[in-house]
């Protein structure tokens, strides 16, 4: 931690902040600039809370050096996580897709969807049984009976199954039916569901909260990670800012910013990131330009019934464009989709 000091710093107020970082446990270096004076403190435990240093008199600005999150970091795993799920890899040289709708309806609507996504080429089927809506009054998904369907739906054509977790309580019945375990956006930080998932057996996707930093993205990692569960991944799905004219915004440099930070696959969601049909195939490009690892889209074949999303789901046949579309985009970048 760097500790910048005021000015016009007294030789009482160095003394007493130089006393305070030696009783909080750090080796004290001082060194005197031209202008300011610079206090280096050695030996930053992670939970260690800077404002404990930043309320202190004579103190200008802190500088955390070591990254408050350790398993997921890149210094403590140089390479990148590779999560093999049967015969796909998420997080090696290929850019994996998982399509499907919000939300399993009925049999015939997952059925139909599976198989549209299958030929064009997605990995792995998403849809949820359990939903988290805004209203208490909108769908909230067909429960068991739904996991039922997507799981049969992709074991047809051969997809993987990805599906949304709410609470700790669903975990049981949940994970007989699916391959991956979707933290959604409003539980980034149920931490008690993050620690029992940490437990789990199988891959996680965590999902960015609306309002959450980056660095908060990966300290809910942490916490299924330290709970002995490596196989987790993140997802970019928009964050909330002032900007009206999408549900949210795409934040695509978060991409690069956690492969550089950490070596945990990173999963873009342009169809919750934007909420509108027609913004998603252009920033389901940007996104595998950036180096997403996977692409996460919503797909209906009757969106304008659909029961959660719909102006947001694609079309089979904008699906299959897209498919074609971003493939060229992985092999510019030399990766395969
Ligand atoms: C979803 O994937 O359907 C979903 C609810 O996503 P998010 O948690 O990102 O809003
Ligand atoms: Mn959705």
């Amino acid at each position: 931690m760097v500790v910048v000091l005021e000015k016009n710093v007294s030789d009482k107020q160095i003394e007493n902040i130089i006393k305070h970082l030696e009783d909080f446990g750090f080796a004290v270096h001082k060194s005197t600039g031209i202008e300011q004076i610079v206090l280096g403190a050695i030996g930053v435990k992670p939970d260690f809370d800077t404002r404990k240093v930043k309320i202190l008199d004579g103190v200008a600005e802190v500088y955390r050096i070591t990254e408050p999150f350790k398993l997921a970091s890149r210094s403590f795993q140089k390479e990148d996580t590779v999560i093999k799920i049967k015969n796909v890899s998420i997080g090696g040289n290929e850019v994996v897709m998982m399509a499907g709708p919000c939300s399993v309806e009925s049999e015939e609507q997952i059925f139909t969807v599976a198989e549209i996504v299958a030929k064009a080429g997605a990995k792995i089927l998403r849809g949820g049984a359990f939903k988290p809506r805004t209203s208490p009054y909108s769908f909230q998904g067909l429960g068991e009976q739904g996991l039922k369907l997507l799981r049969n739906a992709a074991d047809k054509y051969n997809l993987l199954v990805i599906t949304e977790v709410m609470e700790s309580s669903q975990i049981k019945l949940i994970e007989e039916y699916t391959d991956i375990f979707q933290v959604g956006a409003r539980n980034m930080q149920n931490f008690s569901l993050l620690r029992d998932l940490g437990k789990t057996s199988k891959p996680i996707m965590l999902k960015r909260g609306l309002s959450a930093t980056v660095e908060d993205w990966l300290m809910s990692a942490e916490y299924i990670l330290s709970n002995g569960n490596k196989e987790v991944m993140l997802c970019e799905r928009g964050i909330r800012t002032f900007e009206t004219y999408t549900r949210n915004t795409f934040d695509l440099s978060a991409i690069p910013v956690v492969h550089k930070r950490s070596h945990l696959p990173v999963i873009a969601d342009p169809s919750h990131a934007t909420g509108l049909r027609d913004k998603v195939l252009p920033m389901a490009r940007a996104a595998v330009a950036a180096g997403t690892d996977g692409l996460m889209v919503e797909v209906h074949n009757d969106p304008e019934k659909a029961l959660s999303d719909g102006p947001q789901a694609l079309l089979p046949d904008q699906f299959a464009e897209l498919m074609q579309q971003v493939k060229l985009i992985a092999e510019v970048i030399g990766r395969k989709m």
